[in-house]
């Protein structure tokens, strides 16, 4: 089976690929309970052929296709595809519009689904032409940052089939790729995404006699703008940080002085040795603050998904097979990484691998709009690609 014969399979499989987007997208789940997608999943599965290996994470699954090949050295290549949706009225009119109300596909994990079912249906029907085994990962959570990491703990790395190296992809209009592109980036491609909470606490009094009381919100709104400085004045302007604060809750009248605040917010950082400093900083800002103004405070500083890292060889690997199905001009570099987050990390941090971008931005086909936005849709056409590309790394891997 040569790159063309990939190619022709896979642009076969469209249709049917966009009836099972279809049927994810009409049906979103989120977090972990995703009992539905889990069921299509199993069954579609089983009637192609695979053997599900495993089950993890409430909602996760792995299936197999053996390679039917011999070779001394037999490997397993892992594809991975995520699952869930999000918390989101959907505001299309398509005729596959979410029928939840309040949920919504709105990342494309639908197509990630349609897309590795579609790569699954080719290998399993040419597994004569492979040596070592594919195994499909079918992650719930991962638009909370948590599924990667419960498969893992519930060990879908270290059952057999074990994995050698991971392969995934994201749709849309992340990287602002047109559809029919392809992106890939080698080593940091998204950012580490970890979260702050603090607890400001000062004493309570009458908004007349400030003296006598301990300003809550005086001092939240000192911290606020003193954790800016970290970025600007503590971190070297040539690495990338983001310190963004989302939520600031004080207060219960006008004229009382708050006794608490709550802040959190989201810490992003491309590289490991600053993150492992940050939470030390912020902590430091607190301290500092908190001394000045008489406050007390609690910080609780929770790591989320770690970088994104592409494996240069591996990528390498999969941007000559993808340049000689799609030509040079539809694969492009990614510039720069991303401070979004995606725990397809995990898995990367695990064995060498690739996470590449599949282009689905067309205009008139109104699939511009940003991720998490309730009219976000991708363009169905470009299902194949994915799908051909995941199996044409598996078989010239395998
Ligand atoms: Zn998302
Ligand atoms: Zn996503």
């Amino acid at each position: 089976m040569d790159i063309t014969d990939i190619k022709h399979e896979a642009l076969e499989l469209n249709e049917e690929m966009t009836k099972w987007r279809r049927f994810f997208h009409r049906h979103p789940e989120t977090g972990f309970q995703l009992p539905r997608t889990k069921e299509f999943l199993q069954e579609k599965l089983t009637e192609l052929g695979l053997n599900i290996t495993g089950n993890y994470a409430e909602s996760g699954l792995a299936a197999v296709v053996k390679g039917e090949l011999r070779a001394e050295n037999k490997r397993t290549l892992a594809i991975r595809a995520d699952m869930d949706a999000l918390n989101l009225q959907e505001e299309t009119d398509k005729e596959y519009v979410s029928q939840e109300s309040g949920k919504m596909h709105a990342c494309g994990h639908d197509a990630h689904m349609a897309m590795a079912l579609g790569a699954a249906k080719i290998l399993q029907q040419n597994r004569d032409q492979f040596a070592g085994r594919v195994k499909f990962i079918f992650q719930p959570a991962e638009e909370i940052g948590q599924g990667a990491e419960a498969m893992l703990a519930e060990g879908v790395f270290q059952e057999e089939p074990v994995p050698d190296a991971v392969l995934g992809c994201h749709i849309g209009s992340l990287w602002s790729l047109p559809s029919g592109k392809v992106g890939y980036r080698k080593g940091p491609l998204m950012a580490a995404a970890d979260m702050i909470e603090i607890k400001i606490k000062g004493k309570g009094g009458h908004g007349a006699v400030p003296h006598t009381a301990v300003d809550a919100i005086v001092t939240g709104a000192e911290v606020v703008s003193a954790l800016q400085k970290i970025v600007s004045r503590k971190i070297s302007p040539l690495d990338s940080v983001v310190i963004s604060i989302g939520e600031f809750n004080a207060g219960s009248a006008f004229n009382i002085i708050a006794e608490e605040a709550h802040i959190s917010g989201t810490v992003r950082t491309l590289n490991e040795d600053i993150r492992k400093r940050l939470p030390e900083m912020i902590e430091d800002v607190l301290e500092g603050v908190c001394l000045e103004m008489g406050a007390d405070y609690e910080l609780e500083y929770t790591y989320g998904p770690p970088v994104l890292e592409n494996d240069s060889d591996f990528t390498e690997f999969f941007v000559e097979l993808a340049t000689e199905m799609l030509g040079e001009e539809n694969v492009v570099e990614i510039p720069n990484p991303t401070m979004g987050g995606e725990d397809m990390a995990y898995f990367l941090q695990q064995v060498p691998g690739t996470f590449f971008g599949v282009g689905s931005m067309n205009l008139e086909k109104e699939t511009d709009y940003p991720h998490h936005n309730p009219k976000f849709d991708i363009d169905e056409e470009v299902l194949w690609i994915g799908s051909a590309l995941f199996v044409a790394t598996a078989l010239n891997w395998l």
